[in-house]
């Protein structure tokens, strides 16, 4: 059963979304995210299906004939919540619409970004926003998830039960090779280049899978000169990760390991309530889905944390095109974790309708307008947004927007150290003094509002010998 939602069907430039709520939170969660998209003024028109297991109980139906096929034909993307819930204890749902639609659509990629709106949301000491962007690249069809094998004298002392890993040299190659290219064509926040692909498997233990994804990894590279390799066994990335998550760039791997590592990788954003997902075919519908389940247990209470739905569906407008309505929504979304405007499992005190509502409200009618504390060089540019960081080795450029308007770049050269304590490329309402601490410059761009002195948690120190302003 198909029921319209909503709304925008004006230019033909919309994008029809099919939304998919589910089980459990995914049906908290998944409104706010809708309401997100339309307070930012997507060209979207979402269309709600009702499969989950209130239809399965009701009428034993998982995907009406047709689903799959009418998703793929009708629909630009899909935005999925969650499935799972314990009066169907076969999950047979789950699997026949979640693992169906992954493998009949064959939306073989799943793309997984690990990344840190602010530093108190990381349970690692001393890791910044600028720290943690890093990207898993998940085989999505193939692996252990495909329920090949059986059980062989079940219930008896001698019970055998076999659990078949599939990979194919066409399923391994074109992951393989999306990592590559996603690695080529996406850039970090903070404008910088993505630069190395490291493939994770235990080749070490499982001979025969590993020896297909390390052969197929050497080809690949071969055509990439540019990207660097790197590998590293599952247990020791797992290790890494939580020891020091700094040098990880694209990260690909099987279905089993991505579903497991990025689990981790969401601990380390703020739990798995913060963490975005997409299931990627390209030139094909794609879906996405939050990488969190159905939370049985807190579910019904409003409680759930839908941000990370709601950077879903960022994720999704983004794929579809829409960037400055996606950038919008990362920026609403870090605001309000900054205030604390959140669901409590990342230390605020909203539920989830009002956390929604809350980054809605800032999507619509725009951020708090902040002022700044103080500011030096060029008295142009002051009361300023910082719009982009990029470092080249010993180089600094800072691209403000100036309260007129005017946009310029302050350029730092002979960089000693930098400093940063936001998420470099979005927007960054920061701007501020900076003190001569000869023969070094010490650049101390800070926001007013923030509790310390200095200007609190936003804050971008430069160490630089010099530094320049020009108009851009
Ligand atoms: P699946 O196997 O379907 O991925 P899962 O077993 O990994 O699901 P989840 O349903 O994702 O488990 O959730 C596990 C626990 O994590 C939940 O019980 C809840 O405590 C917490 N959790 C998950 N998502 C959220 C969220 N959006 N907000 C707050 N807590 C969450």
């Amino acid at each position: 059963m198909v029921q319209s939602c909503a709304n925008v069907a004006s230019v033909r430039a919309t994008k029809r979304i099919a939304v998919i709520p589910g089980d459990g939170i995914g049906k908290e969660v998944i409104p706010q995210a809708v309401k997100v998209m339309e307070a930012a003024g997507a060209a979207v028109e979402c269309t709600s299906f009702d499969w989950g297991a209130d239809r399965y109980l009701a009428d034993k139906v998982t995907v009406p004939p047709d689903g799959f096929t009418t998703l793929a034909w009708d629909y630009d993307a899909i935005l999925v919540g969650a499935f799972g819930d314990p009066r169907v204890p076969s999950n047979v749902h789950a699997k026949e619409i979640l693992l169906g639609m992954r493998c009949q659509m064959d939306l073989y990629a799943n793309v997984r970004p690990a990344r840190l709106l602010d530093a108190s949301l990381c349970p690692l000491k001393g890791i910044e926003p600028k720290d943690l962007d890093f990207v898993v690249i998940r085989e999505n069809t193939e692996g252990v998830y495909g329920d090949l094998g059986g059980v062989f004298k079940q219930g008896t002392p001698d019970e055998v039960a076999i659990q078949e890993d599939i990979n194919t040299r066409k399923g391994v190659e074109r992951i393989v090779r999306y990592a590559f290219e996603y690695c080529a064509s996406n850039k970090k926040l903070d404008g910088s280049p993505r630069r190395r692909v490291l493939m994770c498997d235990k080749s070490n233990a499982m001979t025969h899978a590993g020896g297909l994804w390390q052969r197929v990894f050497k080809e690949v590279a071969v055509d990439h000169p540019h990207i660097e390799t790197q590998h590293m066994y599952v247990d020791a990335l797992a290790m890494q990760m939580v020891r020091d998550p700094r040098g990880f760039d694209v990260i690909v791997t099987n279905n089993m390991f991505g579903d497991i590592i990025t689990d981790l990788a969401a601990g380390l954003q703020g739990g798995l309530g913060m963490a975005a997902s997409g299931n990627l075919r390209p030139g094909k519908t794609s879906m996405f889905e939050p990488v969190h389940g159905s939370a049985p247990p807190i579910a019904g209470k409003n409680i759930a944390n839908p941000f990370g739905a709601i950077l879903t569906a960022a994720l999704m407008l983004a794929h579809l095109g829409m960037v400055g309505e996606a950038h919008k929504i990362e920026a609403a979304v870090l605001e309000a974790v900054r205030e604390k405007k959140t669901t409590a499992d990342i230390g605020g005190t909203l539920g989830t309708r009002e956390a929604g509502e809350w980054v809605a409200d800032r999507v619509a009618n725009g951020l708090k307008p902040r002022k700044f504390k103080a500011y030096v060089g060029d008295p142009d540019f002051h009361d300023g947004v910082i719009e982009r960081v990029r470092q080249q080795a010993t180089e600094v450029s800072v691209e403000i927007s100036g309260y007129s308007g005017a946009r310029y770049i302050v350029r730092f050269t002979g960089v000693e150290s930098v400093i940063s304590h936001n998420p470099e490329g979005m927007v960054l309402y920061a701007m501020g003094e900076a003190e001569a601490e000869l023969p070094l410059r010490h650049f101390y761009f800070a926001n007013w509002r923030e509790p310390d002195e200095d200007g609190g948690d936003s804050k971008l120190v430069i160490d630089a010998r010099a530094f320049s302003v020009e108009k851009a």
